[in-house]
């Protein structure tokens, strides 16, 4: 399991010493506590608080690290920052891990032996629930510690302290008296084994069951039996022809309430869930009856049953009504079955049913063959084993259902659309007793004691109702008006909010808080965990203890009541008489809810895409039901999961790395800066040791240079302003703007490219350019150049800028410093294409040199004339205003432009040439060009010689520039004719 796990190779920083310091200095200081500040703007982030039953590994950190990387920018940018953390105790799995440890299970104890090296000894303790959550909270919240988080753990709180039950049992009362909280019967995924509703956080592999309701439609045989069968597509029962069985399964009689039924062993035991009174009385193999009539009681007609081994026993009743008009599996297996000669003799039948066709579609109907045989037919399909089949089904299913209407003779729903038919059909069948419901789960889920998930019918249980329509309308709001990232997700929130509907809130077992009005049940953890952090700006306030100390400013969590809470955080009531009741002072009272209208709303809420369905979903609900708008959060921001070497995470693949030990290894800011920089938010990002190792070194890198030039940064030098120098600075304006505006949109990766390797490039074309000179790097700009790296990087790597921030000479914290603005004066447009031109020119000599294998002894370089300049302008205003540019209108254009006529006339390539030059160029390029006025080529082609020579390699070289327009130039060749706007001619000899 381990043995994935690879040592990190050897650099000369301590980088354990490194991060021991730092922590230990921010503790002391305090610099992450965080109190209302009036004349600060206030910033409240929070992140899904950790489930501790088992230490954080390597994919659980990105969620973590991207918000303090988040609070920590908001931080540099003068927001008094609120991040905080709590611990979700709540709810089933720690329960049923406990049990596991004192049934001594095997398979539990070596993951927590191996995986998580935990003592034997704390292991043995693990048999109480209590013990295993308060252990793995410590190490999370060490790890944390150790990741470097700006955590105010002032505010730290578990879900089973007795003020967070206070607070819940308020929520749970609110929502019962909007009429939000229904008791009832649905059905909801189920634990068999632990008697227990399951949701994704108690399932393997975190799948929410995903439940689906059947139509079952009761076919009579022999007059005492009922065979039902399964059907999403009640209406077609105006079609069957006959029905499916399966011959190689047994099926059993059984009684179901006061009937009894043929219907598989599986779908017995799923009806028993479903709270029917079920005795299986007999078996009865498929065979038995094949070839035999069942009487459809809504047509009154006989209709026989026929063989096919696709009807699978797990599947509905495992009896299946064949509709082969309208259903693409049906009409193949007929016709497979008309051509099995050995299986019709072997159950004397003929399989000469017609299709019966009762809806018609514009899609479909235009022929004589049925829809479902007119699908077939176009998909090629081979027989009924043939994959396509599937897709088939779901055009044909889904055309029907959009634009399907009941043929007009159709008794009852004739003419109507298949969704009014449906509804009607499914009313009828079921109150003529010939129907009635059946649920399942569409997908196989375990729950993670290992038994199969199953649907049940669950009675007086308490649900929440988020099938309310006004409900959802203000939800639809809050998502409306509020900023959701990566933008892409937001259709994902509408769809959930859309098919939300109740949902159980309540167990009868596991850790939490129980229903304030019905003491047998516990709110579950998906239920008491989507508005607490209302209680983060409480909760420092709040004793769980007994007593206090005198001097403390607190109140008890066994003093707080409703009126409490409706008045601290709704502003309702009394304070004289809250505070009386509460037992505290007026003034405690006030300053906890100044705490929390300071602090409230939630400006940011970060978590995994996969808590989209449900907990960020629930967040927006709970939140528009409980608070005002003014309270509602504003802002979510989801990420993908983390992937190690390409792979899923998993303990079958021994590829989870515990997160302190990765940090033990490796180094904190490492690990932060890989989980983010290998993509882009909502991606799965791919951790792996070779990326860890790279950046490392890249870490290192920064820090040796930065150390080899710490002279600058203690003495003054005096300030040249060559063209590199006026570029070096305009590129560190433009690289704040750019990572500035990529971290806002949480394009994480992309701000990273910035930091670590594009400036990486700058710095190393701006020491060519001063080493060509004989000039000195040893100046401002590079000073400059470091300070703005470190301080874009400080919110990523927090200890290693913290470390070169001081050996630059910085007294204050990197944590607290401010975030680099850019300065607009320094922002010279001109000088990108100085050095570009230099670049450019440079590269166009050694790709010739390199071609020739010469070794030059005299170049000359021509720059473009100024009427070609001109026309350079022109067209460039062209391509800019126009969406295609034409080339034969530009053309017309130009040969009546008094201007240049003559030039394109003499030249008739040369628009073209120019064309093609431009639109080589980024639009960035281009909008920038036509902000200048004019460019001499000749001053940075000037300025370049230098380098020219350099990287030639021949220090006699002798480099002249001409204009086109120069009379006098030496142009042996007549090559300056060949010059073009910011591409030169050039003559090597
Ligand atoms: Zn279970």
């Amino acid at each position: 399991m381990v043995d994935s796990f690879e040592k990190a190779p050897k650099t000369e920083l301590d980088w354990a010493a490194i991060e021991e310091k730092w922590k230990k200095r921010w503790a002391d200081d305090r610099i992450f506590e965080t109190n209302p500040q009036s004349d600060k703007k206030k910033y409240f982030l929070t992140v899904a608080y950790p489930y501790p039953n088992s230490p954080q590994h390597v994919g659980h950190g990105r969620t973590y690290t991207l918000a303090d990387v988040h609070a920590r920018y908001k931080r540099m940018n003068n927001y008094n920052v609120l991040f905080p953390m709590g611990f979700h105790y709540t709810g089933t799995p720690i329960v049923s891990m406990s049990q596991r440890i004192k049934s001594n299970d095997k398979e539990l104890i070596e993951t927590f032996q191996k995986i998580y090296k935990i003592p034997g000894d704390v292991i043995s303790n693990f048999k109480e629930p209590k013990k295993i959550a308060s252990y793995f909270h410590q190490e999370i919240k060490q790890g944390m510690n150790e990741m470097g988080y700006s955590i105010d753990w002032r505010r730290e709180f578990t879900t089973i302290d007795k003020g967070y039950s206070k607070f819940i049992s308020w929520q749970f009362r609110n929502l019962k008296k909007k009429g939000l909280i229904v008791q009832g019967s649905h059905p909801v995924g189920w634990c068999p084994q632990d008697q227990n509703p399951v949701s994704q956080h108690d399932t393997i592999g975190d799948i929410e069951p995903e439940l689906i309701e059947y139509v079952l439609v009761k076919f009579k045989f022999e007059d005492q039996y009922v065979v039902p069968t399964a059907t999403l597509r009640p209406e077609t029962i105006f079609g069957v022809t006959n029905l499916w069985i399966n011959p190689d399964i047994k099926y059993v009689i059984a009684q179901v309430n006061n009937e009894k039924w043929i219907i598989t062993k599986e779908a017995a035991r799923k009806m028993e869930f479903l709270n029917a009174a079920v005795t299986l009385i007999s078996e009865i193999s498929g065979s038995d009856l094949i070839g035999k009539y069942v009487f459809d009681e809504k047509r009154k007609q006989q209709v026989p049953m026929f063989p096919a081994s696709f009807v699978d026993p797990d599947n509905g009743t495992g009896i299946v009504m064949s509709v082969p008009a309208h259903a693409p599996y049906d009409y193949q297996a007929l016709i497979d079955l008309r051509k099995d000669y050995e299986t019709l003799r072997k159950y004397n039948i003929t399989a000469n049913v017609d299709p019966i066709k009762i809806i018609q579609t514009d899609a479909f109907s235009s022929n004589e063959s049925s829809a479902a045989e007119t699908i077939v037919t176009s998909y090629s399909i081979k027989d009924q084993n043939d994959p396509k089949l599937e897709d088939a089904t779901n055009k044909l299913y889904s055309e029907e259902f959009h634009n399907g209407k009941l043929l007009p003779h159709i008794d009852e729903i004739g003419n109507l659309s298949v969704v009014e038919a449906r509804e009607i059909i499914k009313t009828k069948i079921i109150s003529q007793g010939i129907g009635t419901i059946m649920y399942e789960l569409k997908n196989s889920v375990k729950c993670r004691c290992g038994t199969p998930c199953v649907v049940k019918l669950l009675t007086n249980q308490w649900f929440i109702n988020y099938g309310d329509e006004n409900w959802k309308k203000m939800s639809n709001e809050l998502i409306d008006n509020m900023e959701i990232l990566p933008e892409e997700i937001r259709q994902e929130f509408t769809n959930v909010v859309d098919w939300l509907k109740e949902r159980a809130c309540a167990r009868k077992s596991g850790l939490g808080t129980k229903l304030p009005w019905d003491n047998e049940w516990i709110i579950e953890s998906l239920a008491d965990s989507v508005i607490y952090m209302a209680y983060y700006p409480l909760s420092r306030y709040i004793s769980n203890n007994q007593e206090l100390q005198k001097d403390e400013d607190k109140l008890l969590a066994d003093n707080m009541t409703d009126n409490f809470f409706d008045y601290v955080l709704l502003g309702k009531n009394d304070p004289d008489v809250v505070a009386a009741e509460s037992k505290i002072s007026v003034q405690l009272l006030e300053k906890i809810k100044n705490e929390f209208e300071y602090f409230y709303p939630v400006d940011s809420r970060h978590s995994g895409r996969d808590l989209v369905p449900n907990h960020l979903s629930f967040f927006i609900f709970n939140h528009v039901a409980i608070f005002p708008k003014e309270k509602w959060p504003k802002q979510i921001v989801v990420n993908g999961s983390v992937l190690m070497e390409g792979k899923k995470m998993s303990k079958s693949l021994g590829n989870i790395i515990p997160l302190r030990h990765a940090i033990e290894e490796y180094g904190a800011d490492s690990i932060r800066l890989t989980m983010l920089a290998s993509s882009e938010i909502l991606q799965d990002s791919d951790f792996s040791f070779d990326l860890v190792k790279g950046i490392r070194a890249k870490l290192f890198d920064i820090y040796r240079n930065i150390h080899s030039h710490l002279d600058i940064f203690r003495v003054q030098s005096n300030v040249d302003e060559d063209l590199e120098d006026v570029w070096m600075s305009s590129r560190l304006q433009n690289v704040i703007m750019e990572t500035t505006s990529a971290i806002d949109k949480f394009r994480i990766r992309e701000a990273l490219h910035n930091i670590l390797y594009r400036m990486d490039n700058d710095l190393e074309w701006y020491e060519k350019r001063k080493l060509a000179k004989n000039k000195s790097i040893f100046n401002n700009y590079l000073k400059e150049f470091f300070e703005i790296r470190i301080k874009l990087l400080a919110p990523f790597a927090p200890y290693f800028c913290e470390e070169v921030w001081e050996i630059m000479g910085n007294a204050s914290y990197i944590s607290s410093a401010q975030w680099p603005e850019i300065n607009q004066s320094k922002i010279a447009l001109m000088s990108e294409d100085n050095e570009k031109l230099i670049q450019s020119i440079i590269f166009d000599i050694q790709k010739i040199t390199k071609v020739t294998k010469m070794v030059p002894k005299k170049i000359s370089i021509y720059t473009a004339s100024n009427i070609k300049c001109t026309l350079y302008r022109k067209i460039l205003g062209r391509i800019q205003s126009q969406t295609t540019p034409n080339f034969g209108q530009i053309m017309k254009e130009f040969v009546n432009d008094d201007q240049v006529k003559d030039l394109v006339k003499r030249n008739p390539d040369l628009v073209k040439k120019i064309i093609d030059d431009i639109l080589s160029e980024s639009v960035e390029v281009r909008e920038r060009r036509m902000k200048i006025d004019s460019f001499n080529e000749i001053i940075p082609l000037d300025d370049g010689k230098s380098l020219l020579v350099r990287e030639v390699g021949n220090n006699n070289l002798e480099v002249n520039i001409y204009s086109e327009d120069d009379n006098d130039k030496y142009d042996p060749k007549q090559k300056s004719r060949f010059a073009r706007p910011y591409k030169p001619a050039i003559y090597i000899e």
